[in-house]
């Protein structure tokens, strides 16, 4: 079905006007999914032509999109999307931040803890103790990922079981804000066997101490890049400090899809939303101006 931009007007013109909670008709559903439809398009058209003017693009298997060094590319990234898969690991459940981009902004104050000596890996708990056994016993994932809140408030818990995935030949990667981090602390991940480090510097507005973080902890992990949400915020800090970023050796810039959910949704203007069968339900597809587009996206 096709339908005019005008007519399409006038129909959502009215539908807004209906009682909360009237149901549509099966007629004006079709004519709801049409304009969905004929918006994804043109969405899509618009995406194709910025990934056009963007030089030396290319695709991991049509997975993801980047530009650079083949060898730049994180392969914390590569597991999870050509490997046997990637595990999180969860241990934290505080925040020294509020980011409102945070999937858990507005209760970061209440997320209920994992457990005194239990990591949650791969959404099952298991003790510190008996995470030898699980990596003897089990099929090993070709990475697995520190997620969740920020881990720095308790770094010293993950010095131990990074050693422990270490052994084991896992590829390991991190999250964080870089705010807590120091030389000691980034110093004892590298000795542990972290292989990976990214820092969401969107969370402190392109501070200069996590700037400097970056530059350090590229003296002891061998892979070390940001992973940000692409807010307009970030997108203007960046710009401003860019050649310090740069300056720091860092390996890769992951621009970072908006993950929104009922707890951090704000719609302005400027996002667009539509299903994606993407990594998970609540992730929602923010479709932004050009100049950001121009950025890529993970
Ligand atoms: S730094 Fe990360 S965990 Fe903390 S509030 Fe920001 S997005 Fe959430």
């Amino acid at each position: 079905m096709k339908i005019s931009k005008k007519d399409a007007l006038s129909w959502f013109e009215f539908f807004a006007q209906l009682p909360a909670g009237e149901q549509l008709l099966v007629k004006q559903q079709e004519i709801v999914y049409a304009t969905f439809a004929q918006i994804e398009a043109v969405v899509i058209k618009r995406k194709e032509e910025l990934m056009e003017q963007i030089p030396g693009l290319k695709t991991l298997k049509d997975r993801t999109l980047f530009v650079g060094p083949d060898e730049k590319f994180p392969d914390g990234c590569r597991s999870c999307l050509l490997g046997s898969g990637l595990t999180a690991i969860r241990k934290t459940n505080k925040c020294n931040l509020q980011c409102r981009f945070c999937y858990n902004y507005g209760e970061l104050d209440a997320i209920e803890p994992v457990g005194e000596g239990i990591w949650v890996i791969g959404g099952t708990k298991f003790y510190e103790n008996d995470i030898d056994l699980l990596l003897e016993i089990h099929k090993k994932p070709t990475g697995v990922a520190y997620v969740y809140l920020e881990p720095f408030m308790e770094i010293e818990k993950y010095y131990n079981i990074i050693q422990k995935f270490n052994k084991a030949g896992i590829y390991q990667h991190l999250y964080t804000n870089g705010t807590l981090a120091t030389e000691t602390t980034l110093k004892a991940l590298g000795e542990a066997g972290l292989n990976e480090l990214r820092f969401n510097l969107g969370a402190s507005g392109c501070a200069d101490k996590v700037i400097e973080n970056i530059g350090i902890a590229k003296k002891y992990i061998k892979k070390v890049g940001i992973e940000t949400p692409m807010t307009n915020e970030f997108f203007e800090k960046f710009f401003l400090k860019k050649q310090a970023v740069l300056d720091t050796g860092l390996d890769f810039i992951n621009c970072a899809e908006l993950h929104l959910n009922p707890k951090n949704v704000y719609c302005p203007p400027w996002i667009y939303i539509t299903n994606l069968q993407s990594r998970t339900d609540t992730q929602i597809y923010g479709s932004r101006s050009k100049r950001e587009m121009e950025f890529g996206c993970t």
